[in-house]
């Protein structure tokens, strides 16, 4: 299959027309124009100023994977008899995109302990058996996990009812993706979330992008970055992978480049996988041997700036180039273009936080960006690339092992209950206590627990070893079926533009947008508010520190979460007006940062260890176009060219210098696990490294995790080959 000469263009709005064949051309239009927040990724769009409709009022703001999303709530119910017909043995036959692709779940449905098909059983049924089973299990043995989907009203009853049943067994899917965002944004800037505003992207003169490809997983910012090149700025990517649509991309909703394409990356940097931290520093050795660096803003607003020079310093050039794989030249070229830009932003993804050092290349990211006071300003900053719509929204109501001490102060003094101060677990803690058989109850709010972890042979182990595992879903996942527990429940959700009330999502701007919900397309889901209130009310059946009642309110969550969530204040007013509103705090002024000292903090940071034996790879798991998180909705992958998702992209000179050839087959293996009969393709990407298609790739993936995020190294896998001698039919 050929890749075509730009990302977008006609080939993606062809596909948003397809889907628009299928469900129908009106009611996708009139779905898509709903006040509701788009269903995908965090950079946002929709809400109160209208479906397709940016923050800054801008239409149409869409891409076909708001389309895709839209397009899986819109298919018609599971077929009544499906789950009667289908074992789990044959549900587990069958792909990611056939499961998405069977139906919308009306029902609940119980996979009981020794039985081989999910059972339709009543409302009443699934909330005494959930309700019996939390209070069997009790706080020690119960962990909740909730992926970026759901609101942020049901996020805060969720954490609420986790910390009431006295547990922090809490966590979101942040933790495998940008957690390590989070961790080294705060220890650097005291804020785990991005400093920028949409608006400030209308002044970036350069833009340095790291590890990420928008192009696939977040296509509106593409235009962002068109308009940088057009204003005459600059954008640098850096990614050991040349993906298409970072190099030319023709951006759907402009006819200039629609027609004629738009040149993204002014330099294109393909260093070694991981390689990023060491390029950083690189990059802060050439500032600082030119003495370029801002010493006043440095002296007036950081500390700690000694010990990074010192480290720098002593970090030597040699060491600096073999482990970045960046020529001297090119980091001379890239400093250039920093030291002679006014306002630089450095966006990042999971190419950076993959890794066992992600924590530390985010600082290094900081360190740099620190050396010319480019952070803690409008115009400049950093932004981590978030994924899904409504993961930030879910960390800041509390879905997090830790409640910060500000929030858990209010918790204690307005709501008069004791929050536990005990260690939370981490998404990994928590398929390590199930793996260790300490965990009875999983109560996963959305997403693909299993589906999503590295190490699919241990998630696997871990997921069969607990007793009840439940799941809040819209549609069938891969985690229903495989990563089911001795008994396994789902109850069927509405998204959020059914929701029967408004609700609420934050984006990687730190923007809140209220959701108007809609009409439910089916009877029997419910809203997932509704659904957690209902338990509660049953769990905590003569416990009167909260009214559990009245809080299948939504506006009563919404006020909970105006006077309990710091920085969530304007939340009052959106209750009066629908105003949407900036957390307070996020996009970080006049040097105000929000640690302790009020100052930002370079961190001292050596190289990590990356050896790799000759015969090695590094492999990176990646996502495909047609593919949002680990829902796979196309086989192929249109920009790189790729009609099949069984394949290793690799460079040529790796592919002769290991004796292979293309479309050879052979099987990957690393300590973690093998995939055999995967066909070897030849890719643009920096000789060393292989990439291949997340997450059927996870069972490679060892689940070691970042000490200080706790994140897996998804983008850090050390594999060999075997060349295959038995081709499967
Ligand atoms: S870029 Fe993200 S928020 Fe925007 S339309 Fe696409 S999926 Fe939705």
């Amino acid at each position: 299959m050929k890749a075509p000469r730009s990302g977008g263009g006609w080939k993606a709005i062809k596909y948003s027309l397809t889907l628009a064949n299928k469900v129908g051309w009106w009611k996708l239009w009139k779905s898509m124009r709903t006040r509701n927040a788009c269903k995908t990724c965090a950079v946002g769009m929709g809400g109160q100023k209208g479906g397709m409709v940016n923050e800054a009022g801008l239409f149409p703001e869409v891409c076909k994977k708001s389309f895709q999303a839209m397009a899986a709530d819109m298919q018609p119910a599971v077929a009544n008899d499906f789950f009667a017909k289908n074992n789990i043995d044959q549900l587990r036959a069958m792909s990611s995109r056939k499961l998405e692709y069977s139906g919308r779940l009306t029902q609940p449905l119980l996979l009981s302990p020794g039985e081989k098909h999910y059972k339709p059983i009543s409302w009443d049924e699934a909330f005494d058996l959930v309700v019996e089973r939390l209070k069997a299990a009790g706080p020690e043995r119960t962990f909740y996990y909730a992926s970026g989907r759901s609101s942020n009203e049901a996020g805060f009853l969720f954490q609420l009812m986790s910390r009431l049943m006295g547990t922090n067994f809490v966590n979101n899917c942040s933790f495998y993706c940008h957690q390590a965002s989070g961790v080294g944004l705060g220890s650097s800037i005291g804020t785990g979330a991005g400093t920028l505003r949409l608006e400030d992207l209308d002044h970036t003169d350069l833009y340095i992008l790291i590890g990420a490809n928008p192009s696939s997983n977040h296509p509106r910012l593409m235009k962002a970055f068109m308009e940088i090149r057009r204003r005459g700025g600059k954008v640098i990517v850096v990614n050991p992978v040349k993906e298409l649509g970072l190099v030319n991309f023709k951006v759907p909703s402009d006819v200039r480049s629609l027609l004629f394409g738009s040149s993204i990356a002014s330099t294109y940097v393909q260093p070694h996988v991981g390689g990023d931290m060491a390029l950083l520093i690189g990059l802060s050795k050439e500032v600082l041997e030119r003495n370029a660096h801002d010493q006043a803003f440095i002296d007036a607003h950081t500390e700690n700036f000694d010990a990074f020079k010192q480290q720098v310093t002593e970090t030597s050039w040699d060491d600096i180039i073999a482990q970045s794989g960046v020529d001297r030249e090119t980091i001379r070229n890239i400093a250039d273009q920093y030291l002679s830009a006014k306002n630089v932003v450095i966006g990042w993804c999971m190419g950076i936080t993959h890794h066992l050092h992600g924590t530390n290349s985010v600082q290094s990211i900081v360190n740099f960006s620190l050396l010319r006071g480019m952070v803690g300003r409008r115009k400049a900053g950093l932004m981590p690339i978030r994924g899904h719509s409504n993961v930030q929204g879910l960390g800041s109501v509390g879905v997090v092992p830790g409640m910060k001490q500000a929030m858990l102060e209010r918790f204690e003094k307005q709501l008069g209950i004791k929050v536990p101060t005990t260690p939370g677990y981490d998404t990994m803690a928590c398929m390590e206590a199930s793996h260790r058989g300490e965990i009875d109850f999983a109560f996963c709010l959305g997403g693909n627990l299993f589906g999503s972890n590295p190490d699919t042979k241990y998630a696997l182990e871990a997921m069969s070893r607990i007793k009840t595992v439940l799941y809040l879903s819209t549609t069938l996942n891969t985690g229903h079926v495989w990563g089911t527990g001795e008994e396994t429940l789902i109850l069927p959700v509405l998204p959020r533009d059914e929701e029967p009330e408004p609700t609420t999502q934050e984006s990687m701007f730190s923007y809140v947008r209220m959701s108007d919900g809609g009409k439910s397309r089916f009877t029997g889901p419910r809203s997932e508010v509704s659904i957690l209130a209902a338990i509660g009310q049953k769990l905590f059946a003569g416990d009167d520190r909260i009214d559990w009642k009245k809080l299948e309110s939504h506006s009563a969550i919404q006020e909970l979460i105006a006077d309990l969530i710091p920085g969530y204040e304007n939340m009052k007013e959106t209750l009066q007006s629908h105003k949407e509103f900036h957390v307070t705090g996020r996009a970080v002024e006049e040097y105000n940062f929000p640690t302790e000292s009020g100052k930002a903090k370079f961190h001292a940071l050596p190289l990590p260890d990356l050896s790799v034996a000759e015969n090695e790879l590094r492999l990176i798991t990646i996502r495909s176009e047609g593919q949002f998180n680990s829902v796979v909705y196309d086989e192929e992958d249109i920009y790189r060219g790729q009609e099949r998702r069984d394949v290793i992209l690799m460079n040529r000179a790796d592919i002769d210098r290991l004796g292979l050839k293309p479309d050879q087959r052979v099987k990957v293996k690393s300590e973690a696990g093998e995939m055999p009969y995967i066909l070897v393709r030849e890719f643009d990407i920096r000789a060393g490294s292989a990439l291949m298609y997340y997450p059927e790739a996870n069972v490679l993936v060892p689940h070691t995790v970042d000490p200080l995020s706790k994140t897996p190294g998804f983008k850090s896998t050390r594999v060999t080959l075997e060349v295959e001698d038995v081709i499967p039919n």
